[in-house]
């Protein structure tokens, strides 16, 4: 544009040239105003491209080449902005109209029904309704992580967008249920038979007794009933086990029930199913149950790995440095949403999975015991130099098991339960032999000091406090500054690394 009003300017200076040549009104004149006329026309498009360089050059050295790029990239991505569709759809202040927004509702409402039908598999168990809908609560695949994806896809696509297939996304969501087959339950039958016999009335000699028309007066008399119970294997029958999601999995305990009324343990109530008569004879039949059950009495625990719902936000194409942006959109999309446990950063002394009456059922090796309760056995950080440091312990565990049992790993005294420097919540356990052991960044205590633990006791819950990157048990093992057992470990008579007593408790 700029450029071709340069070129218009010097056709107009080389009109007038050629006007003032025919003003002259000689042939010779003539041609040298023409030759006149385009030598101006060139001087002054000259002029204007040394103008125009200058204008540019200027430009440049205020704003720097980046700046002109990023302006462009400005127009060029507001353009792009325009040509979605929808692209306010999810976001604040964008103008739909009714229609529009009923649309909006009801796709999302096919997200609310899938979830829901996700779980009601669980509601064929015979369990109490409060169990039902907690572990529903625990393994609904969250409607709200769907309709996020969409709207993540939807301000992150420069091309225009079809609305995803709600089935589609859900593929990788949905719980998975394994059952086991219960074929040990037994139905009990009690009868009890009761007849009667028809006798005649005597008197105190023996004579038989008759009323005024000479006939005997009879009279019954109940024989003693007999009772009988009988047992035989009731049908097979499926249970649930196990319920997977792709971010964690829920064991479901089972325990024998007895039934009528349903109690753990065993009694000796019936159910009446009825009576029936045939002559003299009736008969009363009674049934119980002993049936395995899902086990009702606790809420199950979930492990949960919020990095695997990670790479699965990954794997549907959010990109890893826009997560936050993506957790976000789900706290956003539904309020409920336990985003700290799906973003791993959960809240600390969280009760959600706190394992509060913990009892150790695993093997003791020479006096000690794994110190943080997770069925993973390795190792996250080495004892000896780490970052220009010495780290003078080993540390265990990590954001998968929030609040996760921290047990004595050995037994003997606490000389310490509270908190203290970058240890955060700490406990210091002496032992018998002269060692002692130290348990770091733990989110709550359960043990006091002066308190005396045996191995495998729990002494508090995994944390994040103190000096730290995130939540683990730092466990350490010394024999302790004889002066002060509560000194540095850098202090210490000997600092040990503790794996040369946890090494045989390690995973394989
Ligand atoms: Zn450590």
């Amino acid at each position: 544009m700029v450029i071709s009003s340069a070129q218009e300017m010097g056709q107009q200076a080389a009109e007038q040239a050629a006007n003032f040549g025919r003003k002259a009104g000689s042939k010779l004149a003539r041609k040298a105003a023409g030759r006149m006329a385009k030598s101006i026309k060139k001087l002054v498009v000259t002029l204007i491209k040394k103008f125009l360089i200058a204008a540019v050059k200027f430009v440049v050295a205020i704003v720097g080449a980046e700046g002109i790029v990023f302006f462009l990239a400005l127009l060029i991505f507001s353009a792009i902005l325009m040509a979605i569709p929808f692209a306010d759809w999810f976001l604040k202040g964008g103008e739909r109209t009714q229609a529009e927004e009923t649309a909006d509702r009801q796709y999302e409402q096919q997200f609310r029904d899938l979830s829901a039908e996700s779980v009601a598999a669980i509601d064929n168990e015979e369990a109490s309704e409060t169990w039902k809908a907690t572990l529903k609560n625990i393994v609904i695949p969250s409607w709200a992580i769907p309709v996020s994806l969409v709207r993540y896809q939807i301000s992150h696509s420069d091309e225009k967008i079809t609305l995803p297939d709600p089935k589609e996304i859900f593929a990788n969501l949905e719980p998975t249920f394994t059952y086991m087959t219960v074929t040990d339950d037994i139905e009990y039958t009690k009868t009890i038979t009761s007849c009667y016999r028809v006798v005649q009335v005597r008197d105190s000699r023996g004579n038989v007794v008759k009323d005024s028309n000479g006939n005997p007066i009879t009279t019954t008399v109940d024989d003693p009933p007999v009772k009988s119970v009988t047992s035989s294997k009731m049908p097979s029958r499926k249970i649930l086990s196990k319920v997977e999601i792709p971010f964690g999995t829920t064991e479901i305990p089972s325990a024998k029930r007895y039934y009528p009324g349903g109690s753990y343990e065993p009694n000796d109530e019936w159910q009446l199913m009825g009576t029936s008569s045939v002559g003299r004879c009736t008969t009363t039949t009674y049934k119980r149950w002993e049936k395995t059950m899902v086990d009702d009495r606790g809420i199950p625990e979930t492990g949960f790995d919020a990095e695997k719902f990670k790479e699965f936000l990954v794997s549907k194409g959010v990109k890893e440095q826009n997560l936050d942006e993506f957790f976000e959109y789900l706290k956003a999309a539904d309020p409920d949403f336990p985003v700290e446990l799906y973003a791993g950063e959960y809240q600390e002394g969280d009760s959600l999975y706190t394992n509060a009456d913990y009892t150790y059922t695993g093997e003791i090796i020479d006096g000690w015991v794994w110190p943080i309760a997770i069925d993973y056995r390795g190792i996250n950080s080495s004892f000896g130099p780490r970052w220009g440091k010495f780290h003078y312990g080993v540390d265990l565990g990590g954001r998968r098991w929030p609040n996760a049992p921290i047990l004595a790993a050995k037994a003997g005294l606490v000389i310490w339960a509270g908190a203290r420097g970058t240890y955060g919540n700490l406990v210091v356990i002496a032992h018998e032999d002269g060692l002692q052991t130290r348990y770091a960044h733990m989110s709550a205590i359960t043990v006091k000091e002066g308190e005396q633990v045996k191995a495998g006791q729990q002494i508090g819950k995994q944390g994040s406090t103190g000096h730290v990157t995130g939540p683990h048990l730092h466990f350490e093992v010394a024999i302790p500054n004889k002066k002060n057992p509560m000194a540095p470990m850098s202090q210490a008579e000997k600092a040990f690394d503790p794996m040369i007593f946890l090494g045989p408790l390690q995973d394989k």
